[in-house]
């Protein structure tokens, strides 16, 4: 089976010394075994331990490792980006260095992807070694995200996947500087096709992801994929308008009938104005979504065969 094409494997490391000479190994193992030719390109997230004498190491006796190391700190999407920028291979699987998605699975994925699927996401069936805190925010996260993102996102999946050269290829064009990588795939559509597995605990070493950064990505992953935030005033100040309008009304059959307190036509009043407030600032927001897709830059369409041009 073994032919020129080749699989890249992109793992962000941030402060991983104690993980990666466990995961290196495994790693190596599981990409030999698919029989094909490949690279390991590990990017320094700017860790400032040991993490990079350990790489130097690896990558002086394994030709096939490449480093990539930043001069800073900035975030593992931005990390795993780098890696498929310098990715060289006709497959690309993006895998966390601290064990929790089993490196044995990319033989699994890379044949999933010979019978034709252009994204192998891994789908996590269970959780392990997380807590209970972890596994109930996620859970409501992905599903607040669904219900929000005009595409679907598949529920309970991270980063771990194996995208063709032809999604890498687009994620190259989408330079965006908010990235939310497993929405941004969602958004490109191609054939996906899940792996299920169980997330493993950490081999090693504290989780890097703090509840700040975690924040970060859960808000970028909202408001890179959905602009409905802006637009709810509209909704509820079209509401607030109707009430107050329908107040008016009855305070008017009241003032004619039984009679009415003058306070109750300020209400109103006050009522109208806040609605055709929150009306123009849905509007706004309206004009705004608008500017923030352009911002992007994305690609308009993404063309994912062509035959007889
Ligand atoms: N990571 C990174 N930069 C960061 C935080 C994390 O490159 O700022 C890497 C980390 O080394 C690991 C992966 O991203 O390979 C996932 O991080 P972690 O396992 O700490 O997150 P968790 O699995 O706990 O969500
Ligand atoms: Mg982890």
């Amino acid at each position: 089976m073994a032919e020129e094409k080749r699989i890249s494997l992109i793992v962000p490391v941030y402060y991983e010394e104690e993980v990666l000479p466990i995961a290196y190994p495994r790693m190596k193992a599981s990409l030999e075994a698919t029989g094909y030719d490949y690279e390991i390109i590990f990017v320094n997230d700017g860790s400032r331990d040991g993490t990079m004498g350990v790489l130097r190491k690896i990558a002086a006796q394994d030709k096939r490792v490449k480093v990539l190391s930043f001069s800073r700190n900035f975030g593992h999407q931005l990390a795993v980006t780098a890696g498929m920028d310098e990715a060289t291979g006709d497959a690309l699987v993006i895998i966390d260095a601290d064990l929790q998605d089993p490196p044995e699975l990319i033989p699994d994925m890379v044949k999933l992807w010979e019978q034709g699927a252009d994204i192998v996401y891994g789908k996590r069936k269970k959780r392990e070694g997380e807590t209970f805190l972890k596994k109930f925010t996620a859970a409501c996260y992905y599903r607040l995200l669904t219900s929000m993102s005009a595409y679907p996102i598949p529920l309970d999946t991270g980063d771990f996947r194996l995208i063709g050269r032809n999604v890498a290829d687009v994620f190259l064009k989408m330079r965006e500087h908010a990235r939310f990588l497993r929405g941004m795939s969602a958004w490109m559509g191609f054939e996906s096709v899940p792996l299920e597995y169980i997330r493993q605990e950490r081999a090693a070493g504290k989780t890097k992801y703090t509840l700040k950064k975690m924040l970060k990505l859960a808000l970028d992953g909202i408001t890179g994929f959905s602009t409905k935030p802006l637009t709810l005033p509209l909704g509820i100040g079209g509401a607030v308008i109707g009430l107050s309008l329908l107040g008016f009304l009855a305070v008017l059959i009241c003032a004619c009938t039984v009679g009415a307190a003058p306070w109750l036509w300020g209400l109103c009043g006050v009522a109208l104005l806040q609605g055709i407030v929150l009306l123009f600032l849905g509007i706004q927001g309206a004009y705004m979504g608008r500017i923030f897709e352009e911002a992007k830059q994305r690609p308009l369409y993404i063309v994912a065969e062509k035959l007889n041009t």
